[in-house]
This record gives structure tokens, sequence and C-alpha cells, in this order.
């Protein structure tokens, strides 16, 4: 069920803060993006965004990696992918807590959509 932005949970909020951090690094590194991510990742950062925002799991969502629903289309998950790559260990001495956070949940358990 698709919700609306103000009812996401701080899980939901996390993600869509360690997605940001991300995309700015990995556009930085790429396209030169220092101060605004260029327009094709600013398009990705959005559609993540989205996703995240109405991702039927909420609090309680796997990694995307391991999500029985993916959502994301292939092409998208494939450029995401490729930014969670590159970003996520260069994401480690600049946003320690975060890093933590991420591979905390990259471990959670993967809820059925069925049992919700
Ligand atoms: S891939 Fe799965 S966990 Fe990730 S946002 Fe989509 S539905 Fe949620
Ligand atoms: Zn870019």
């Amino acid at each position: 069920m698709a919700r609306n932005a103000g009812s996401t949970g701080p899980r939901i909020r996390r993600e869509q803060r360690t997605i940001a951090v991300m995309m700015r690094i990995y556009c930085c590194d790429h396209h030169g993006g220092r101060d605004a991510l260029c327009a094709s990742c600013s398009e990705l950062h959005e559609y993540a965004r989205r996703r995240l925002e109405i991702c039927p799991f909420q609090d309680a969502k796997p990694a995307c990696n391991r999500c029985e629903v993916h959502c994301y289309s292939a092409a998208r998950r494939d450029r995401v992918k490729a930014v969670m790559g590159y970003a996520g260990p260069r994401m480690l001495l600049r946003h320690p807590w975060l890093s933590l956070w991420h591979l905390i949940d990259a471990r959670r358990p993967v809820p059925r959509l069925d049992r919700r």
C-alpha cells in the first residue's frame, strides 16, 4: 500500500538519507556534481527516494537486493547497484554511523508480503 511522505518511519528516512549521501559521492566523482546532482543522478535519486516512500514493508524493510518484490525496474536496479558499490566503502569514513546502520539493515530478516 502506498504511503504519503509524511508517514515514513525512521528506517525509511534513514535509507533515504543513505541513498542521498551515496548519490552525492557517486555523482561528484563520476559527473562532477559537486554542489548538486547532475540531471541523470537527480532522476535516479528521486526514483529511489520514491521507491522507499512507497515500499510496502516500511520499517520492516529488508535490503532491496534480498527483497521478493523487487520494485525497481531492471535498468534502475543496475544503476543503483553501481552507485552503492562505489559509494558504500567511501561513505564509511565520512558517514560512519550511517554506514554502520546500512550494514545492520542489510542483515535484517526478509519479511514476506503475504504475512503483513
Ligand atoms: S525493492 Fe523491495 S525492499 Fe526495496 S523499496 Fe522495493 S519493495 Fe521495498
Ligand atoms: Zn551524476
